[in-house]
């Protein structure tokens, strides 16, 4: 190290405790980044990669961004999961000997970003850490943004942990004792058991720190401990810690969140297309993030879900209030996020006016939710808190409309401060003074054309033309500066003035910005009444959104029942009917119940409309359970504590398993977890094998579902042979997509209706696509054949897997299976014993080319 310059030296000595972080290095007006750093850098941001000698034998790679620029820079290292540590001079260089002094003042982390032009408006910017102790698993997860916190502990397997930490979609985590770590694309980082001091939960939450578990505590500290070391600062508004039970809300698994596209979309991964884009109808930001917790977390509580449909259904029923509603939520800035700059110390004068216009939004919106006479908006609206003290303390401090910074005076409105008008009446008269001057000196040289003027360079000034100067006294002046075609004097009374002007104003400036950050640093102590608020205008924002939406949509009030009864009268998928321009949604009914339909066996050709049809389902009960009206003509409910959906193509082919694998490894966590209360949604289980594999299967699965389980379950299968199922085994009923040809050609019509499929829907179809008549001719036969056997369709399969299977191997489709086998193998077995055979030694191009394509034309 010693061969490198000092500031190099320094460089690395401070990169040494920084070792996967970005650091930006303060040198004059840009950040530069070195070594390793400067390399990565350059191809992330696209930036020029130059060098310069640093003392060492070769030059140092470097590069560099304008301190002014740097935020759209690390913002953009940030989004693409990296961590940044700013680096600033810390001391005067002119004062400095040797190397100017540098210190990291803060590491920004994709998980702690404060600043509003990082942020999404209406998302969180959550990050999540796991710790283990005692064999349990806190979960803790926080926004500092906006100072939310929230914390659960749970037993169990670690697929379970991470996916409750995954569900606040964070953009970092952080890990305490955990033995294994989990396989996550996220920027994470380890804490060990010397940085936690004993889990003792910071200070600011001692209240609420009280029913914590030990994992709970640590996982707490995981983060508060992060924060520190990455923020260097305490954080206040960190207050509202909400610890939960993941029980007391529908549980969900990543996939079937993923698959049910509730925040997001499968395909583009965007919020346009999913459910949280169809109800999101909120006027604040605040509102638009609650909705998305809510649809990520849907309720089990009957009574809490009757009080939202209660308020929905009010604001619902009267537009106009609604719209007086809405109008007035508009008012409301984010008032979460600008508590967090507040207690964060980077709120500037027009934030705390944005806060000032927010406050005085409140009476009114209070008025509205109590004119709804509804029991949960009386509640909301009795305990918001006005915030009248503060509303008053800002209108008396500050002017209404303030610059951005706050630097630069004119944000303290006069009556203030007693000194600061003193300063004021200062300046003015000193401004007074040389107008007048202006109009004197005119008066006194006869030189109409003489004007006072002002630059930073040389101040006040009195300017006269050339074609003046003859007319000026002599010695009245004192000539400062020449122009073209004017002279610019000034006279010592005129600087004396100035000097008295420019006091002030600096005096001002300064001054004014004290008394900013004491008014700030004053609301900051109110930061908890601003988030209590905030949190209850959030709640009113999205009951109104959910009547916004169920208004606009049509949507109906499900009614909740205990009975186990699951009826749906002409439902729709939300979403697929929002899209659907020209064509009509063709609305479906579902009839099903502890007893006697507990199972719905879903045939039908692909294309049909089977899957939509169960994401409907599913789709309808977790609106029904975040408290929103649901799109049916008529809704009868038991609650669901539990969803699982095997839906579509696999997308998650993680750590090799084959599609096959992860569908049974999905299945298998269903069958594991579901209760009787739960909701499966199984999509065409058992495709991924062998056909007679794949049936058992399939049969197994549901039986087990039906006499094990109890769960409420839709199964959609292109093996005809289930339907047989719905006859010997009570609680299964078949259900059909319909289709109808016509002129030729295959309809859907997308109408589920009861009973089986058509079986020979394959063979139509294929006669529709033309083919060859002998081929169709064979098939009918194949499939007469088969149902004479007795393998098709009429409840064989049911009666026992072993048996039935036995039959299916020793039926004649086996047999067409085996011919068909062998003349291809024939075909194939001819070119690879010639394949064999060939010496490759004595084989030109040309005449592998041959043979390669005469081989092709054989098959
Ligand atoms: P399957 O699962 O039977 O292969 P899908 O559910 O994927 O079929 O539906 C196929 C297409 O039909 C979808 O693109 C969807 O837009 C449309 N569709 C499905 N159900 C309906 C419906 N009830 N009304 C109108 N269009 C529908």
């Amino acid at each position: 190290m010693a061969q490198y310059t000092p500031m190099i030296q320094q460089y690395l000595a401070i990169k040494k405790d920084y070792p996967d972080t970005f650091l930006f290095f303060r040198l004059g007006d840009f950040y530069e980044l070195f070594f390793d750093d400067a390399i990565l850098a350059s191809r992330e941001l696209e930036i020029t990669l130059t060098g310069r000698e640093g003392g060492g034998s070769e030059r140092i790679p470097m590069c560099g961004v304008p301190h002014h620029a740097a935020d759209g820079y690390i913002a953009e290292l940030l989004k693409k999961g990296h961590k940044v540590a700013v680096c600033e001079q810390v001391e005067d260089p002119k004062e400095a000997k040797g190397v100017v002094r540098r210190e990291v003042t803060r590491v920004i982390t994709p998980g702690t970003m404060m600043e509003g032009k990082w942020l999404t408006d209406k998302e969180n910017n959550y990050m999540a850490a796991l710790a283990q102790v005692e064999g349990r698993t806190g979960v803790a997860a926080c926004d500092m943004s906006t100072g939310e916190m929230y914390v659960t502990s749970l037993v169990g397997q670690a697929e379970a942990f991470l996916d409750e930490a995954l569900q606040y979609r964070p953009k970092e985590l952080v890990f305490f004792g955990l033995a294994v770590l989990p396989k996550t694309a996220l920027p994470s980082t380890v804490v060990d058991a010397n940085q936690l001091d004993a889990f003792a939960v910071d200070s600011q939450y001692a209240e609420q720190a009280k029913g914590l578990d030990m994992s709970m505590r640590a996982a707490v500290n995981t983060l508060l401990f992060y924060i520190g070391t990455t923020q260097k600062r305490s954080l206040a508004h960190m207050r509202l810690l909400k610890q939960y039970d993941a029980k007391q809300y529908l549980q969900m698994d990543g996939f079937s969140r993923r698959n049910l596209e509730l925040t997001e979309t499968i395909r583009d991964k965007t919020k346009k297309g999913s459910l949280l884009w169809l109800l999101d109808r909120t006027q604040t930001a605040m509102g638009g993030r609650l909705l998305r917790r809510w649809i990520e977390r849907p309720l089990l509580s009957r009574d809490q879900l009757e009080a939202r449909l209660s308020a929905v259904e009010a604001l619902k029923g009267d537009m106009l209030l609604r719209s007086d509603l809405r109008t007035c939520l508009d008012r409301v800035y984010d008032l979460e996020r600008l508590a967090g700059r507040i207690s964060y110390g980077n709120a500037n004068a027009r934030d705390l006016i944005q806060l000032r216009m927010s406050l005085e939004a409140v009476p009114e919106l209070k008025q509205y939710m109590i004119q709804t006479n509804t029991p949960v908006l009386m509640e909301l609206a009795q305990g918001m808190d006005e915030c009248t003290d503060i509303v008053n303390y800002l209108a008396h401090a500050l002017v209404d409309d303030p610059p951005i910074s706050v630097r630069e005076g004119g944000m303290i409105r006069t009556g203030y401060d007693e000194y600061l008008d003193k300063l004021h009446t200062a300046s003015r008269e000193g401004k007074t003074w040389i107008a007048q001057l202006e109009q004197g000196e005119r008066e006194a040289t006869g030189i109409r054309s003489l004007k006072v003027g002002f630059n930073k360079v040389f101040g006040y000034y009195i300017e006269i033309s050339k074609s003046n100067i003859h007319n000026v006294p002599a010695g009245r002046y004192e000539r400062k500066q020449t122009l073209a075609n004017a002279e610019r004097y000034i006279t010592p009374e005129l600087k004396e003035r100035e000097a008295l002007i420019l006091e002030a104003e600096e005096k001002m400036i300064e001054l004014e910005y004290q008394l900013f950050v004491t008014v700030r640093s004053e609301v900051a102590k109110h930061i908890p009444r601003l988030q209590n608020l905030a949190e209850r205008i959030a709640s009113v924002d999205v009951l109104q959104a959910f009547a916004t939406v169920s208004d606009e949509r049509g949507f109906i009030r499900p009614e909740l029942v205990e009975s186990g009864d699951y009826v749906i009268t002409e439902g729709r998928h939300p979403v697929v009917e929002a899209v659907l321009e020209r064509e009509k949604y063709v609305a479906n009914d579902v009839e099903m119940d502890q007893t006697n339909r507990q199972v719905l066996l879903i045939t039908g050709p692909n294309m049909a409309g089977k899957s939509t049809y169960m994401r409907q389902i599913a789709l309808i009960t977790v609106m029904a359970q975040i408290g929103c009206f649901v799109p049916a003509k008529q809704a009868k409910l038991a609650i669901v504590d539990q969803i699982f959906t095997r839906i579509g193509a696999a997308d998650d082919l993680v750590g090799g398993h084959s599609t096959f694998m992860v569908e049974m490894l999905e299945t298998r966590h269903a069958l594991q977890k579901a209760t009787a209360k739960s909701l499966i949604l199984l999509d065409e289980i058992g495709r991924g094998t062998s056909t007679y594999d794949g049936m058992a299967l399939a049969q197994a699965v549901i039986e087990y579902i039906c006499q094990k389980i109890g769960a409420k379950t839709l199964f959609s299968t292109h093996y005809h042979e289930l339907t047989g199922l719905a006859e010997t085994l009570s609680g299964v009923v078949n259900v059909n997509a319909r289709c109808e040809e016509r002129e030729g050609k295959l309809l859907f019509l997308h109408k589920i209706e009861e009973g089986r499929a058509d079986k020979s829907y394959g063979i139509h179809v294929a006669e529709l696509a033309e083919m060859p008549t002998w081929v169709i001719e064979r098939a009918r036969s194949i499939l007469t054949g088969l149902e004479a056997n007795g393998n098709a369709g009429n409840g064989n399969v049911a009666s026992d897997v072993q048996m039935s299977l036995e039959t299916l191997w020793t039926a004649p489709v086996a047999a067409v299976r085996e011919e068909t086998m062998q003349f291809t193998s024939a075909e194939e077995e001819a070119i690879m014993a010639e394949l064999r055979e060939l010496d490759l030694n004595s084989t030109t191009p040309m005449d592998a080319m041959m043979k390669l394509y005469a081989w092709k034309q054989q098959l």
